[in-house]
């Protein structure tokens, strides 16, 4: 079928009847959130799955970076990157925190650990590196750099699901890691977000500020928010985690697919794979190079949509170019993230996307008249 329509992703979900069996004792107890069996089940499964010390559900991945954020009770500047989603850059400043823009590298996109020190004055009180497309962040460097200047680190992990660097779950790395577990992410609980992290007191005020800052029952002592994961959406993590293997694996094959189809093609570049690390297989980006393919980006990217399929330009525009910020931040101080985003285009991958399907866009990819 020439013209199904094949979207950027497809949610993973469990057959319906393992879902219902999974809810239908939420009836009985008529317990709906507020950290119910199921989320707490789920708590426990994702600890010891990620391999963290800790980790605290919440509604989504945005809240859980903010609020890991407000625990953290920082002021003064952060240092980021602007080429991620809009979700890291909002965390920061909602947080009444200034961020400071740092580039990233050409290799794997992650922040330029060789351009965080430059950035430092005495007003910077944390970093918050991004594990974009589940490419794992120089972290080594990162927390040598934190320790020299006192920083905390919290890493915006929500494409990294499952990642793991010489061993050592992803999310384990840092003060803390904020995952999440939208309907797009390598693993859903329909919305849905958590941040691991490594200190007990730390977890406490994380705690209290997913429920609105309650310490006791007439006790309120932060500004918290209501960020709680129900137990619907646990029921769906719960679901979706006995499959998180094969889904991973499915991935795989797609990326090997798209590898083996697009390695040759002049002017599309692909992203390495890194050493030491265990990938997720969350995304797959392409650089097009106009000059060596004859074609830009975004022709690329509107013939594929001719042909029904739907890539992304994912992440266009930068973060520091966004109109809410419009004034504040210069897109050309961080060139190399400006780069890929002008050229980046993130194809069609999901666990049940057909290899022919894969040799069909790469096909569409390379013979496309240009
Ligand atoms: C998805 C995403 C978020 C936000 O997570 P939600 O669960 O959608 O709130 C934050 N950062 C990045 C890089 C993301 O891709």
């Amino acid at each position: 079928m020439e013209d199904k329509k094949i979207l950027v992703t497809q949610s993973s979900m469990p057959d319906f009847e393992e879902y219902e069996a999974q809810i239908r004792d939420i009836w009985d107890t008529r317990w709906l959130t507020n950290m119910g069996k199921k989320h707490n089940e789920l708590q426990e499964k994702l600890k010891s799955y990620l391999g963290v010390h800790d980790i605290s559900l919440m509604c989504n991945g945005h809240m859980a970076l903010e609020l890991g954020i407000q625990a953290m009770n920082l002021d003064g500047e952060v240092i980021t990157t602007p080429f991620t989603f809009a979700s890291t850059t909002h965390a920061i400043v909602r947080n009444g925190l200034k961020p400071v823009f740092c580039d990233i590298n050409l290799q794997d996109y992650t922040i330029d650990t060789d351009k965080i020190e430059e950035l430092i004055t005495d007003r910077t009180t944390a970093i918050v590196p991004v594990h974009v497309y589940g490419n794992v962040c120089n972290v080594e460097k990162i927390e040598k750099i934190a320790k020299k200047y006192g920083l905390k680190v919290i890493y915006d992990a929500a494409h990294a699901f499952g990642v793991t660097y010489k061993g050592r779950g992803i999310g384990s790395f840092g003060d803390a890691s904020m995952f999440s577990f939208h309907a797009t992410k390598v693993f859903n609980t329909i919305e849905g977000g958590a941040v691991c992290y490594n200190n007990d007191e730390y977890g406490i005020d994380l705690y209290r500020l997913k429920n609105f800052g309650i310490r006791g029952p007439e006790i309120v002592d932060s500004i918290g928010a209501n960020a709680k994961m129900n137990e619907f959406q646990a029921a769906m993590g719960l679901c979706n985690l006995v499959h998180i293997e094969s889904e991973i694996e499915k991935r795989k094959r797609v990326v090997e697919k798209y590898k083996e189809c697009l390695k040759a093609v002049d002017g599309i570049k692909l992203c390495e794979e890194q050493e030491n690390v265990v990938s997720n297989y969350a995304y797959f980006p392409i650089i097009v190079n106009e000059r060596e393919y004859g074609a830009s980006r975004d022709e690329l990217s509107d013939y594929l949509m001719q042909h029904n399929i739907f890539a992304r330009k994912y992440f266009y525009p930068l973060t520091n170019r966004f109109d809410c910020y419009a004034g504040m931040y210069d897109e050309n101080e961080t060139p190399n993230a400006l780069y890929v985003s002008k050229r980046v285009l993130t194809l069609p991958l999901y666990a049940e996307l057909a290899l022919e399907d894969v040799e069909r866009i790469s096909d569409l990819i390379k013979n496309m008249e240009r």
